[in-house]
């Protein structure tokens, strides 16, 4: 567990506010899925027999295999010299004392759950070999890491009997830890996918960074909605960073501090504070209609990624939910994908969770930077974001689709439901997804099955989708426009790639246009217009959309009492004016300046 000394920072990209100040975990890809949680002290001795259980079968399988590879020859005969030697290698590294004792040490010192205690360990030697001259021995790192998964595999066989706790300060039966074991924790990694963010959503981290990403990619968005400090794109952070070093992490300038001086520190933790107090002000708004000055009510609602998510939107005093991201239910399964009764559930405790409030939930939308599987993303296909992604993905396979569409009509027969139909180039997409609908509903009554009404909205996110806005409209009851997917789209800017990322501009004049033209368009039609990308959820264009005519934002929980007190602000008569201006100016970004 070597700190290294040298306190440097590195500068990535901003994606969720806050300071977030502790010790860093290094995850690799691999092995992001485990599971992180701290154990109650008097369960340490029952977490450290579940390692000693779990390692002592994987010696026994070993062992066994070699047994049959040398004796019984049950293999497929002429088992290999090299398999026995390589059977070797692992049963010494499994049965190593030094890395039993390291475990327990985490788990005894830290009282980190299993998985925890194990991977932690594995990372510390991973680095060990990465520096070995030998290339040799080099190699080893992935005999170990094969072990590694092999315990990590006993042990959800022998799942930890104890629940994860609710907060890194309480066990799981609410005490008090002492205060050593509440040092913060900082997640560091390459990369991760938007379902290993969700997975951390139960975690206990205080903050994170990694060295891909861009500000609107998935992952970035499941942090914001975690509402915790998050760098993305800073480089070569997990290179840096060793487990357990300090850091800090500033999610307003995009900066990851490795090791900081007593000054920095001193200086950080100040920020900190202040971020808090402001966090106190905000919430006195929470009851507060959303109101401009000159009497035009504002339409607040929540993004959620997860039926669990809607009690948030509901602590922030939303006023519905505006987009249920429901390919997260799809995701990280290995391509089982859940049944219609699952899907039901899930709606429905969602919609039961916005007692009344209109709940939009948004068809799968998996594809580019969402992909089912970790895996999916080696997909060969060059251009993934062009591919079948969204509606393309749902029209292709009817039979997964009409799941979906029954699955949403029945929660809808519980509450108010939208359904909206992601990445909509062209009208023939929403006449298909209609007709499946009246599918879906003509199963369900067959079935004698309870349904409801549903509205249809279409995303707006391609250019298409603005330039042949005419021929979408008659076929929606509204429309809510993604803006992350728009830019992408408009200016060819990879959403994900942080190399391009300084590109991807809200405010080029482009994208105004595109966005100016939908609202305007949709609202002369008398259908319902929403922003609900990120854009809507980020005080610095509250201002410039409420002038374009917007009235309905969706946002994720943690930001809209921010975009409130822009609103409580705001006067829409003259903010019309000045946004005209903006449309029409060739450097958007000055014509802002003189924002009334
Ligand atoms: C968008 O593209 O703006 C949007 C809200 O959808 P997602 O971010 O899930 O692609
Ligand atoms: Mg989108």
């Amino acid at each position: 567990m070597t700190a290294s000394t040298a306190c440097l920072s590195v500068h990535g990209i901003a994606v969720s506010r806050g300071i977030a100040i502790g010790r860093a975990v290094c995850v690799t890809a691999t092995r992001t899925r485990v599971a992180h949680y701290k154990i109650a002290p008097d369960q340490v001795a029952a977490e450290i027999e579940r390692v000693v259980r779990a390692r002592q079968q994987v010696v026994d399988e070993l062992v066994r295999l070699q047994h049959e590879i040398l004796h019984e020859n049950t293999l497929e005969t002429h088992a290999p010299q090299e398999l026995v030697a390589l059977l070797d290698v692992h049963l010494m590294l499994v049965q190593d004392e030094g890395l039993a004792e390291a475990v327990r040490g985490w788990i005894e010192d830290r009282h980190y759950n299993a998985e925890w205690a194990l991977t932690s360990q594995m990372e510390v030697i991973a680095r060990q070999f990465d520096e070995m001259e030998d290339a040799y021995l080099r190699e080893r790192k992935a005999d170990l890491e094969q072990v590694v998964d092999k315990v990590l595999r006993a042990l959800s066989g022998a799942s930890s009997p104890i629940a994860a706790p609710q907060s890194k300060r309480q066990n799981w039966q609410g005490e008090l830890l002492p205060d050593d074991l509440n040092v913060p924790l900082v997640l560091i990694a390459h990369d991760l996918s938007p379902a290993d963010m969700l997975q951390f959503k139960r975690d206990v981290f205080v903050g994170f960074a990694t060295d891909v990403g861009g500000k609107t990619s998935h992952t970035a968005i499941v942090a914001r909605s975690m509402d915790i400090p998050a760098v993305v794109g800073a480089r070569a952070a997990s290179q840096l960073v060793q487990q357990d070093d300090w850091v800090i992490i500033d999610g307003d300038a995009g900066v990851l501090v490795v090791n900081p001086s007593p000054i920095v520190l001193a200086e950080y933790g100040f920020k900190q504070r202040q971020a808090e107090v402001e966090r106190e002000r905000l919430a006195r708004l929470k009851n507060t209609p959303a109101v401009t000055l000159d009497g035009e009510a504002i339409e607040l609602m929540a993004n959620i990624e997860t039926p669990e998510d809607a009690a948030a939107a509901r602590a922030a005093g939303a006023k519905g939910v505006g987009l249920f991201r429901t390919e997260f239910l799809f995701m990280g399964r290995s391509g089982v994908l859940p049944d219609e009764e699952e899907q039901t559930a899930a709606y429905t405790k969602a919609v039961l969770a916005m007692q009344g409030l209109p709940m939009t939930i948004r068809t799968v939308d998996v594809g580019a930077d969402k992909p089912l599987d970790r895996t999916a993303k080696t997909d060969t296909h060059l251009n993934p974001a062009m591919g079948q992604r969204a509606i393309r993905w749902s029209l292709a396979d009817p039979a997964m689709f009409l799941t979906q569409l029954r699955a949403v009509l029945r929660a809808s027969a519980q509450g108010l439901v939208h359904l909206l139909v992601p990445m909509v180039a062209s009208a023939r997409e929403l006449k298909q997804t209609r007709n499946l609908l009246e599918r879906a509903r003509a199963q369900l009554d067959r079935r004698g099955q309870a349904h409801g009404q549903v509205l249809i909205g279409a995303m707006i996110e391609i250019p298409a989708a603005v330039i042949a806005l005419d021929a979408i409209l008659p076929e929606v009851d509204f429309v809510s426009i993604g803006t992350n997917d728009l830019i992408q789209y408009t200016l060819a800017i990879d959403r994900a790639d942080e190399t391009v990322a300084s590109l991807y501009d809200p405010l080029h004049p482009a994208v105004l246009r595109l966005i100016g033209q939908t609202i305007t368009q949709a609202t002369a039609a008398g259908k319902q217009v929403c922003v609900c990308g990120e854009m809507a959820g980020d005080a610095h264009f509250t201002a410039l959309l409420l002038g374009m005519g917007l009235r309905s934002f969706s946002m994720h929980p943690s930001q809209l009492l921010r975009i409130k007190q822009e609103i409580l602000r705001a006067d829409t008569r003259r903010l019309k004016v000045w946004a005209q201006r903006v449309l029409q100016a060739l450097e958007p970004k000055l014509a802002m300046l003189d924002k009334p």
